[in-house]
């Protein structure tokens, strides 16, 4: 599986295109506001593998766009 943020530990899934990153928060203790957004196919070093919760994020993701049609 390819590295990507879609499947990294920090980030927190807004829709399809993308999301939150997380790491910064975890270093700065920064209010969700402030955390950087990112797409879903982005990539950085401090990508860590987000294991099972890639599926979860694609089953959300999916359901989701089941709700939209
Ligand atoms: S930018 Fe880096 S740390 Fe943040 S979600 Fe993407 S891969 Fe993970």
């Amino acid at each position: 599986m390819n590295k990507q943020c879609i499947n990294c530990k920090s980030y927190k899934v807004i829709d399809e295109a993308g999301g939150f990153c997380r790491w910064s928060d975890k270093k700065k203790r920064t209010v969700r506001q402030d955390w950087p957004q990112v797409q879903s196919d982005n990539v950085c070093d401090h990508w860590v593998d987000c294991g099972q919760n890639y599926y979860v994020r694609l089953g959300w993701l999916q359901a989701q766009k089941k709700k939209k049609q």
